[in-house]
Protein backbone atom coordinates (compact mmCIF):
# COMPACT_ATOMS: atom_id res chain seq x y z
CA UNK A 1 0.00 0.00 0.00
CA UNK A 2 1.27 3.68 -1.29
CA UNK A 3 0.53 6.63 1.14
CA UNK A 4 0.44 10.28 -0.36
CA UNK A 5 3.58 11.41 -2.23
CA UNK A 6 3.79 14.51 0.35
CA UNK A 7 7.15 14.95 -1.53
CA UNK A 8 4.53 16.30 -4.35
CA UNK A 9 5.40 20.16 -5.25
CA UNK A 10 2.15 22.22 -6.62
CA UNK A 11 4.00 24.32 -10.01
CA UNK A 12 3.74 28.01 -9.42
CA UNK A 13 1.72 28.00 -12.64
CA UNK A 14 -0.79 26.01 -11.13
CA UNK A 15 -0.99 27.90 -7.80
CA UNK A 16 -2.22 31.00 -10.11
CA UNK A 17 -4.56 28.60 -12.07
CA UNK A 18 -7.04 28.04 -9.06
CA UNK A 19 -10.25 26.69 -10.85
CA UNK A 20 -13.37 28.94 -9.74
CA UNK A 21 -11.29 31.79 -8.71
CA UNK A 22 -11.37 35.21 -10.24
CA UNK A 23 -9.20 38.25 -9.68
CA UNK A 24 -8.89 41.14 -10.50
CA UNK A 25 -7.53 44.81 -9.45
CA UNK A 26 -9.88 46.70 -6.48
CA UNK A 27 -10.31 50.25 -8.86
CA UNK A 28 -11.50 47.53 -12.12
CA UNK A 29 -14.02 46.03 -9.73
CA UNK A 30 -15.11 49.35 -8.31
CA UNK A 31 -15.38 51.07 -11.80
CA UNK A 32 -17.59 48.25 -13.00
CA UNK A 33 -19.77 48.46 -10.79
CA UNK A 34 -20.25 51.83 -10.48
CA UNK A 35 -20.63 52.18 -14.47
CA UNK A 36 -23.05 49.97 -14.30
CA UNK A 37 -25.17 51.71 -12.47
CA UNK A 38 -25.09 55.05 -13.31
CA UNK A 39 -28.51 56.49 -11.90
CA UNK A 40 -29.18 59.85 -13.51
CA UNK A 41 -31.48 62.76 -11.95
CA UNK A 42 -34.86 63.79 -13.43
CA UNK A 43 -33.79 66.89 -14.18
CA UNK A 44 -35.32 68.80 -17.88
CA UNK A 45 -36.11 72.99 -18.17
CA UNK A 46 -37.28 72.75 -22.27
CA UNK A 47 -37.94 71.14 -25.09
CA UNK A 48 -34.84 69.11 -24.64
CA UNK A 49 -36.53 67.11 -21.94
CA UNK A 50 -38.67 65.64 -24.27
CA UNK A 51 -35.67 63.98 -25.91
CA UNK A 52 -33.99 63.10 -22.65
CA UNK A 53 -37.52 61.53 -22.09
CA UNK A 54 -38.01 59.14 -25.07
CA UNK A 55 -33.90 58.13 -24.80
CA UNK A 56 -35.08 56.22 -21.25
CA UNK A 57 -38.03 54.71 -23.59
CA UNK A 58 -38.68 51.17 -24.97
CA UNK A 59 -36.13 52.46 -28.26
CA UNK A 60 -33.13 53.68 -26.81
CA UNK A 61 -33.96 52.12 -23.53
CA UNK A 62 -31.16 53.63 -20.90
CA UNK A 63 -32.05 50.99 -18.41
CA UNK A 64 -29.99 47.87 -20.36
CA UNK A 65 -26.68 49.97 -19.60
CA UNK A 66 -27.97 49.90 -15.34
CA UNK A 67 -28.87 53.69 -15.90
CA UNK A 68 -32.27 54.88 -14.20
CA UNK A 69 -33.56 57.90 -13.08
CA UNK A 70 -33.68 59.05 -9.56
CA UNK A 71 -35.97 61.91 -8.25
CA UNK A 72 -33.01 63.34 -5.77
CA UNK A 73 -30.06 64.77 -6.39
CA UNK A 74 -28.67 62.84 -3.25
CA UNK A 75 -29.22 60.05 -4.99
CA UNK A 76 -27.70 60.77 -8.78
CA UNK A 77 -24.22 60.04 -10.27
CA UNK A 78 -25.42 62.16 -13.54
CA UNK A 79 -26.38 65.67 -14.27
CA UNK A 80 -28.02 65.80 -17.79
CA UNK A 81 -28.99 69.33 -18.08
CA UNK A 82 -31.64 68.66 -20.77
CA UNK A 83 -32.86 72.68 -22.09
CA UNK A 84 -32.37 76.47 -21.59
CA UNK A 85 -30.47 77.81 -18.29
CA UNK A 86 -31.69 81.42 -17.29
CA UNK A 87 -29.81 83.12 -14.97
CA UNK A 88 -33.31 82.55 -12.36
CA UNK A 89 -32.49 79.28 -12.40
CA UNK A 90 -28.51 79.29 -12.44
CA UNK A 91 -28.56 78.67 -8.56
CA UNK A 92 -30.96 76.01 -8.09
CA UNK A 93 -28.92 74.34 -11.03
CA UNK A 94 -25.60 74.85 -9.00
CA UNK A 95 -27.76 74.17 -5.51
CA UNK A 96 -28.60 70.64 -7.55
CA UNK A 97 -25.35 69.66 -8.35
CA UNK A 98 -23.77 70.65 -5.25
CA UNK A 99 -26.46 68.32 -3.59
CA UNK A 100 -25.16 65.00 -5.80
CA UNK A 101 -22.70 62.67 -3.79
CA UNK A 102 -19.05 62.17 -5.24
CA UNK A 103 -18.10 61.69 -7.79
CA UNK A 104 -20.35 62.82 -10.34
CA UNK A 105 -20.57 63.85 -14.15
CA UNK A 106 -22.82 66.45 -15.86
CA UNK A 107 -23.82 66.41 -19.83
CA UNK A 108 -24.66 69.68 -21.33
CA UNK A 109 -27.43 68.40 -23.68
CA UNK A 110 -28.19 70.27 -26.99
CA UNK A 111 -27.03 73.71 -27.74
CA UNK A 112 -28.87 76.08 -25.08
CA UNK A 113 -26.98 73.97 -22.52
CA UNK A 114 -23.84 73.87 -24.34
CA UNK A 115 -24.14 77.47 -25.17
CA UNK A 116 -27.12 79.59 -25.18
CA UNK A 117 -27.81 78.27 -28.62
CA UNK A 118 -30.69 80.40 -30.52
CA UNK A 119 -31.15 81.76 -27.25
CA UNK A 120 -27.75 83.45 -26.90
CA UNK A 121 -28.27 87.24 -27.66
CA UNK A 122 -30.77 87.03 -24.74
CA UNK A 123 -30.37 89.05 -21.37
CA UNK A 124 -31.71 86.24 -19.51
CA UNK A 125 -29.87 83.22 -20.70
CA UNK A 126 -27.28 81.51 -19.78
CA UNK A 127 -24.24 81.36 -22.32
CA UNK A 128 -23.54 77.71 -21.33
CA UNK A 129 -23.79 75.75 -18.05
CA UNK A 130 -20.28 75.23 -18.04
CA UNK A 131 -20.47 79.30 -16.26
CA UNK A 132 -22.16 77.71 -12.88
CA UNK A 133 -21.02 74.05 -12.84
CA UNK A 134 -18.26 71.88 -14.26
CA UNK A 135 -19.33 69.52 -17.51
CA UNK A 136 -17.93 66.76 -18.66
CA UNK A 137 -19.17 66.24 -22.23
CA UNK A 138 -20.59 68.89 -24.40
CA UNK A 139 -23.96 66.90 -26.42
CA UNK A 140 -24.09 69.14 -29.15
CA UNK A 141 -27.49 69.48 -31.67
CA UNK A 142 -30.75 71.52 -31.33
CA UNK A 143 -31.89 68.86 -29.76
CA UNK A 144 -29.45 65.83 -29.89
CA UNK A 145 -31.20 62.63 -30.86
CA UNK A 146 -32.01 60.35 -27.96
CA UNK A 147 -29.04 58.11 -30.38
CA UNK A 148 -26.70 60.74 -29.17
CA UNK A 149 -27.72 60.71 -25.49
CA UNK A 150 -27.31 57.19 -25.65
CA UNK A 151 -23.60 57.67 -26.78
CA UNK A 152 -22.88 59.85 -24.44
CA UNK A 153 -23.79 58.17 -21.50
CA UNK A 154 -21.73 55.01 -23.06
CA UNK A 155 -18.60 57.60 -22.87
CA UNK A 156 -19.56 58.67 -19.37
CA UNK A 157 -19.02 54.82 -18.65
CA UNK A 158 -15.86 54.87 -20.38
CA UNK A 159 -14.43 57.96 -18.54
CA UNK A 160 -15.87 56.14 -15.31
CA UNK A 161 -14.20 52.92 -16.13
CA UNK A 162 -11.18 54.40 -16.40
CA UNK A 163 -10.75 56.40 -13.41
CA UNK A 164 -9.23 56.35 -10.05
CA UNK A 165 -12.81 56.87 -8.27
CA UNK A 166 -11.14 57.69 -4.77
CA UNK A 167 -9.37 60.93 -7.03
CA UNK A 168 -12.28 62.44 -8.58
CA UNK A 169 -13.36 65.63 -6.23
CA UNK A 170 -14.99 68.77 -8.24
CA UNK A 171 -15.92 71.84 -6.70
CA UNK A 172 -18.96 74.03 -8.23
CA UNK A 173 -17.51 77.34 -9.03
S1 LIG B 1 -31.15 73.03 -27.76
FE1 LIG B 1 -33.00 73.28 -29.03
S2 LIG B 1 -34.32 71.60 -28.40
FE2 LIG B 1 -32.76 71.84 -26.80
S3 LIG B 1 -33.68 73.20 -25.28
FE3 LIG B 1 -32.53 74.48 -26.72
S4 LIG B 1 -34.05 75.12 -28.25
FE4 LIG B 1 -34.91 73.36 -27.15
Amino acid sequence: MTGPKLEQRIEPEEELALPNVLTTRLDLALNWFRKSSVWYLLFATACCGIELMQTGGPRTDLDRFGAVFRSSPRQSDLLIVAGTITYKMADRVRLIYNQMPQPKYVIAMGSCANCGGLFTPSYSVVNGVDKIIPVDFYLPGCPPRPEALNEALIKVQEKIQGEPWFKKIKVAR
